[in-house]
């Protein structure tokens, strides 16, 4: 028997939890078109349908170094206290929109100094845009919150600042900490003092791992630098031979180590080939930990809705399916146990509930 379809508006309804978005990749497309003229940054096309357009050409590379390229022109317009406190919030409001109750934003402080912001100063902002964000968007009737993952880029030496301003401000709406940027040539084990350091202040993090690198990049991430979660973790199928797991792939289900996956964008950078065939849903079959993301709205011209959407159009996923994931997103949350558990049990369980 084939499942009925479920629609777009129905899907746009459920609750949603996001773990793997980041800032700069989510931007309004008008935004960037106003910002960029306010402070003179030149870009590819100033019409704002258009900018979306080319940012999905410029993403559909099949390549995770040109995909990264594509974010200059964000970053450009997110170096000011005006232009940080505006994309913070807008970011806050277009999850609302989207469903989602509750989403781990992320990014690299280091990349937004430009306009002479210091470290403390761009973090603080962000938190005071996200905060507006959260307000609007609960007086609107569609409560979302927002914890945040500061990032260290694994290319560059500010990995241990970016760790220590996760420490400094944990108690300010930090929740966790991650590595980004090109993954090959640069292993998780490179930071691993900074990754230390927060073992030893008990900062949560997770790595992008096993995306354009393999197995060795998700051992090292689990194993030597001790992520409780992994971002996409794509790969982890290479230790899966004929549904039969090896020790590593064992570790993660077992373990119940949240993949952050993020279709889309793994067709993008060549990381998987479709949907139909991405990952995703065999590692749901098999029991792991898996959780659905965006990692670049703009970026990648994705939602939660529409990822959710091609996985029940292209994928065969129902209701109950989009339900684990979102449950399982809430369990490997940042956030403290009790209000995981409070989402799970008075926002997504009687949402899903609803629409069946
Ligand atoms: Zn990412």
């Amino acid at each position: 028997m084939t499942a009925p379809r479920i629609d777009t508006d129905t899907l746009r309804r459920l609750p949603k939890a996001v773990l793997h978005d980041h800032l700069d990749g989510g931007l309004r497309p008008a935004t960037v078109v106003e910002l960029a003229d306010a402070v003179g940054h030149t870009l590819p096309t100033t019409d704002p349908d258009a900018l979306a357009a080319w940012y999905f050409e410029a993403a559909n590379s099949g390549d995770l170094v040109r995909y990264i390229a594509t974010f200059e022109h964000t970053l450009a317009v997110m170096q000011s206290r005006e232009g940080l406190l505006r994309t913070a919030e807008e970011y806050v409001l277009d999850l609302a929109a989207d469903g989602v109750v509750y989403g781990e934003v992320r990014y690299a402080p280091e990349l937004l100094v430009n306009g002479g912001l210091a470290l403390p100063e761009v973090v603080e902002t962000v938190q005071e845009g996200l905060a507006a964000g959260m307000a609007k968007a609960a007086a609107a009737g569609t409560p979302v919150r927002v914890g945040t993952l500061l990032c260290g880029m694994r290319m560059f030496d500010r990995v241990r600042e970016a760790a220590d301003l996760a420490v400094a401000f944990r108690d300010a709406g930090v929740v966790g900490f991650d590595i980004a940027g090109a993954e090959d040539g640069f292993p998780p084990a490179d930071h691993l003092a900074a990754f230390e350091h927060l073992r030893g202040e008990s900062v949560p993090f997770t790595i992008h791992a096993g995306e354009a690198h393999g197995l060795p990049s998700i051992h090292q991430a689990l194993q030597v630098c001790g992520a409780q979660r992994i971002g996409h973790g794509v790969r982890i199928t290479d230790d899966i031979v004929d549904g039969k797991l090896g020790r590593l792939a064992g570790w993660v289900r077992d373990r119940r180590i949240a993949l952050e996956m993020c279709p889309t964008s793994n067709l993008q950078t060549g990381a998987a080939t479709s949907i139909a065939e991405h990952p995703i849903t065999e590692l749901k079959d098999l029991g792991f930990r898996v959780t659905l993301n965006t990692d670049n709205r703009l970026v990648s011209g994705t939602t939660m809705t529409r990822e959710m959407s091609l996985l029940v159009q292209e994928a065969g996923w129902t209701v109950e399916d989009l339900r684990t994931v979102t449950v399982n997103a809430l369990k490997s949350a940042f956030i403290p146990f009790d209000e995981r558990e409070a989402l799970i049990e008075d926002v997504v369980l009687p949402g899903y509930a609803a629409a069946l």
